[in-house]
């Protein structure tokens, strides 16, 4: 480079010299910001009267429309710098925000959706890359409302037709756990006793997470609580004895985290699963645990989980085989015998047992309770032919003296 020149757009020194129509300019190579236009001669007359027309004013180009595209495309980069996203990053978002942004349905939104739009392109990016950025993060970082947020988003899979991976949750877990204070030497506020390292933690963590997701835990859920709450509980269960007293929002003070409000709750269902799993070891059965002791099993319970759920499944498939089996062999009429009878009953005991152990999601089990509607009305056809009365519309109008009264409670109208 000759003589230090900076980009007055991006401040970028990469000046590059080019020439255009035997024009030469100086082109910012950053961002593609033109420093010094050639000049064009544009009609005979102009160039009899030896007037120089600026290339810009030749195309007929809007100019201003352009600029804004320069700089949704430069803040498209700077996000992905800020959240140090891989090179080939940036080129797919700004690639997706060009497209985007030429749409007809972007021409005239508002500058603060065109500034969600930048986020919206980033964040599709790191989706396809199975890059473990959620969708509060990006919002905090672009002041978005997520609601605003979220229709941007869909809005803009619709119109580039875009396909989107599902979050890929164990990339969320290694991203997630980084954050927590409690998994790094670094911190000194914290008792020894409570510091653990962080490749065991992400470990279980995992591997409870898998747990969860294997029992219908986080299906239609928010990740990150039941991230959370894995990552409280694998800490918790790496050494009981000391952290058992260690509440999960304390937990969560000390690990300089967010407490996610729905993360009380998917500790409880997990803690449901580990003692549901815990119950069919039949050395831990004896012990009979509870939410408290089970976390001390945690460990043994996840080595042996595959087998636990197997079991579990199979106990129900056969309880509810016997069941139906029962009731056919009550249908038939059989002169039931003393013997089946008590064999029967034991039968009912293990088929408890064992529809307590299966495994459905959280809202098939304990489902709100709603009034139903009446079913007799529904049974009512309506074709829409049917006389309306006059005094059923009278219903509907004030008589004089509501009005009066209304007039009494507003007399300004
Ligand atoms: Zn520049």
């Amino acid at each position: 480079m000759t003589d230090h020149k900076r980009c007055p757009d991006c401040g970028s020194t990469d000046i590059v010299d080019d020439a255009h129509y035997s024009q030469n300019q100086l082109v910012c190579a950053d961002c593609g910001f033109i420093l010094t236009e050639g000049l064009l001669t544009y009609t005979h007359t102009e160039e009899g009267f030896l007037q120089e027309v600026r290339f810009t004013d030749s195309t007929g180009r809007n100019a201003s429309l352009s600029k804004n595209k320069l700089h949704g495309l430069k803040r498209v980069r700077d996000l992905c710098k800020v959240l140090r996203l891989p090179l080939t990053f940036e080129d797919t978002a700004v690639s997706y925000y060009e497209r985007a942004f030429d749409s007809p349905s972007y021409h005239s939104v508002t500058i603060q959706k065109k500034e969600i739009l930048i986020g919206c392109c980033v964040y599709v990016t790191c989706r396809q890359h199975n890059w473990p950025l959620t969708m509060g993060t990006i919002c905090s970082l672009i002041y978005a409302d997520k609601t605003n947020f979220a229709s941007i988003y869909l809005h803009l899979l619709q119109t580039l037709k875009l396909d989107v991976p599902v979050l890929s949750l164990k990339d969320l877990v290694k991203t997630h756990c980084k954050n927590f204070r409690l998994f790094q030497a670094s911190s000194t506020s914290v008792p020894d006793h409570f510091l653990e390292g962080m490749e065991r933690v992400v470990e279980r963590t995992l591997q409870i997470v898998e747990l969860a997701g294997e029992t219908w835990l986080v299906t239609g859920r928010h990740p990150v609580p039941i991230i959370t709450a894995a990552a409280y509980l694998a800490w918790q269960s790496l050494r009981p004895m000391e952290r058992l007293t260690c509440t999960l929002p304390r937990f969560c003070k000390l690990a300089d985290v967010d407490l996610p409000p729905p993360a009380q709750q998917r500790l409880k269902e997990i803690h449901s699963i580990l003692l549901k799993l815990a119950s069919q070891l039949s050395w831990l059965n004896v012990l009979s645990i509870n939410k408290k002791t089970v976390v001390q099993h945690v460990g043994d319970i996840l080595q042996h989980r595959s087998f636990l759920l197997k079991k579990s499944l199979q106990d129900y498939a056969a309880a509810t085989q016997d069941k139906s089996q029962t009731m056919a062999a009550k249908d038939l009429g059989n002169s039931a015998m003393a013997g089946d009878i008590a064999e029967a009953d034991g039968q009912c005991k293990n088929q408890k047992a064992a529809t307590k152990r299966c495994f459905l999601p959280p809202c098939l089990t304990n489902p709100k309770k709603r009034p139903r509607t009446a079913v007799a009305t529904a049974e009512q056809v309506f074709t829409g032919e049917e006389d309306i009365s006059d005094s059923e519309i009278e219903l509907y109008l004030r008589t004089p003296r509501e009005m009066e009264e209304f007039q009494r409670a507003h007399p300004w109208d």
